[in-house]
């Protein structure tokens, strides 16, 4: 039976720590919180940060923009985040609708206000193992569920399957950085189980429920699980078959209360950390 990785209890450590560090910083972290248009799914995510950045002592604005806003309407906005000497952090809720463009909307997000690590410029350091001014929330976190469970890293083969920019390649790099082996997998993988069979530590970012079963795991791996999946009874589910993958698993992060805390935990971590290098903290 595998060992259970709870992402709830060690996120709440790094949020109690936080929120010290800001009692005692002198000034206030802002972020600023950018929602467009009402898609529920980003609303409840918007709310669960904004309710967590007020619990840590931030100065949090949340700005919510009509589905209609113009592309050039929203660049504004960013500027005058950009300018605002108050706000050290800024967070697009993504997806934002289709007429906009979010690849220039991030782009606009000045590097050292850029909270998510979605800027080419902290994407391109990452990559090249310079400090980026943030690292990807999600696989960041991930990271930091690895390092407390004491789970090597180095050596070991770690398949991810999903490769978006906002979980799959971050957590590449992440892995590949500390000398794990890394496949990525995504949908046009052929033998997709049994490239998931090898891995040591597995990650699945598929956003598909239980679509992980217990043929793709390798007795004692590690597993990841990323997914969050809305059932229609209202609860959420992971990517993971859970009850059959634990029995074969090491190690298994539960949905909810695994990874998607620890994202949370870790936007404030990058948040404060955007603080602290802006120069408006007293050293
Ligand atoms: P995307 O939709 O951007 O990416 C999904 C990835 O999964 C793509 O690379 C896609 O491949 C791949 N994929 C889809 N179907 C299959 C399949 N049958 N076999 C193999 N690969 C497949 O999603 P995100 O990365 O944004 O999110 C993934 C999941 O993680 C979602 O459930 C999301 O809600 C959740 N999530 C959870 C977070 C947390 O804090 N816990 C944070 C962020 C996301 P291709 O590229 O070929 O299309």
């Amino acid at each position: 039976m595998a060992i259970l990785i709870k992402g709830s209890e060690l996120a709440q450590k790094i949020r109690e720590n936080i929120k010290n560090e800001v009692s005692s910083l002198g000034i206030k972290p802002g972020i600023a919180v950018v929602i467009v248009g009402e898609d529920p799914a980003s609303k409840v995510y918007v709310g669960r940060k904004e309710k967590a950045t007020l619990e840590a002592g931030f100065n949090s604005i949340v700005i919510k923009l009509d589905k209609k806003i113009t592309q050039a309407e929203l660049e504004i906005k960013i500027d005058e985040l950009n300018t605002d000497n108050d706000i050290h952090a800024i967070l697009v809720q993504l997806p934002l609708p289709k007429h906009i463009n979010s690849d220039e909307i991030i782009q606009k997000i000045l590097p050292h206000k850029d909270v998510d690590g979605f800027h080419p410029l902290n994407v391109g350091k990452l990559w090249i193992g310079l400090q980026p001014y943030s690292v990807p929330c999600t696989p960041y976190g991930i990271i930091k569920l690895l390092e407390e469970n004491n789970i090597q890293i180095s050596g070991k083969h770690a398949v991810i399957i999903g490769r978006s920019n906002i979980v799959g390649k971050p957590m590449a790099s992440l892995l590949l950085s500390r000398n794990a082996t890394v496949t990525v997998c995504h949908s046009r993988t052929a033998n997709l189980k049994e490239i998931a069979s090898q891995a040591d530590i597995l990650v699945s970012a598929i956003g598909k429920p239980a679509f992980i079963s217990e043929g793709f795991i390798k007795e004692g791996a590690v597993v990841i699980d990323v997914g969050i999946n809305r059932m229609p009874d209202g609860k959420l589910t992971g990517d993971v078959d859970f009850n059959k993958v634990e029995q074969k698993a090491g190690y298994i992060t539960p949905v909810p209360g695994g990874v998607g805390p620890m994202t949370i935990a870790m936007l404030l971590y990058n948040a404060l950390n955007l603080c602290k290098r802006s120069g408006s903290v007293s050293k």
